[in-house]
């Protein structure tokens, strides 16, 4: 609202006992500033509008879960531990040939911390509850990302019976990414799919 002479004039009321000696009134906008002027002037009152929307123009109004399902897919933090020769292809991942930091995405050493488990390699039945205890030992929300042909579905050893026909069969899995083993490139795809993923389910991910 613009600011007339009028407004910069006008005073804070009274607060002097009745027969008190009057005192110097006080401006309510200082008038040697007067270039803050349109900037301390009261904001008007649009009826059917928020205030803030006035008071702050440019502000976006969004849902809350779409905030925070948009800073969990900007900041996945995999825990870092490898079964097999896949464990090698994420490593690469990491290098900074790959630079997997530019999607927020930090190699985390502890499941404490860590929302993202990658299954790198083949899993035996005698490393099964191990991983399974990983998993359980990470908050809620989590991800899986099932990497490279074993941890899907045993891979080149599916038929050897000390190996799981499968990392599903112990922990759910979100995203499986396709090879022998998959290169860099598929594991980012994996992770952009899983971004993909964590919008599409933010109202269903305790948001
Ligand atoms: S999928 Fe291939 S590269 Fe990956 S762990 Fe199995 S044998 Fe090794």
């Amino acid at each position: 609202m613009a600011l007339t002479p009028a407004d910069t004039t006008e005073t804070a009321p009274s607060t002097a006992e009745p027969g008190a000696p009057s005192e110097t009134p006080i401006p309510l906008i200082p008038l040697e500033h007067p270039a803050e002027a349109p900037r301390l002037a009261p904001v008007e009152q649009v009826p059917g509008k928020a205030l803030y929307k006035t008071a702050l123009p440019g502000v976006m109004q969004v849902p809350a879960d779409l905030v925070l399902a948009a800073a969990r897919k900007s900041s996945l933090w995999p825990m870092t531990f490898g079964l097999a020769c896949c464990a090698i292809e994420m490593i690469a991942t990491y290098m900074a040939h790959y630079d997997l930091d530019r999607f927020g995405i930090v190699p985390w050493p502890s499941p404490r911390q860590s929302d993202v488990m990658i299954v790198a390699g083949t899993v035996t039945k005698k490393m099964a509850p191990s991983v399974k205890l990983l998993y359980e030992q990470m908050p809620n929300p989590k991800w899986v990302i099932s990497m490279g042909a074993c941890a899907t579905n045993g891979g080149p050893y599916t038929r050897y019976d000390r190996v799981l026909q499968g990392v599903d069969k112990i922990v759910p899995v979100d995203i499986y990414v396709p090879g022998c083993p998959p290169r860099p490139e598929a594991l980012m795809d994996g992770f952009v799919a899983l971004q993909e993923l964590i919008m599409e389910e933010r109202k269903g991910t305790g948001a």
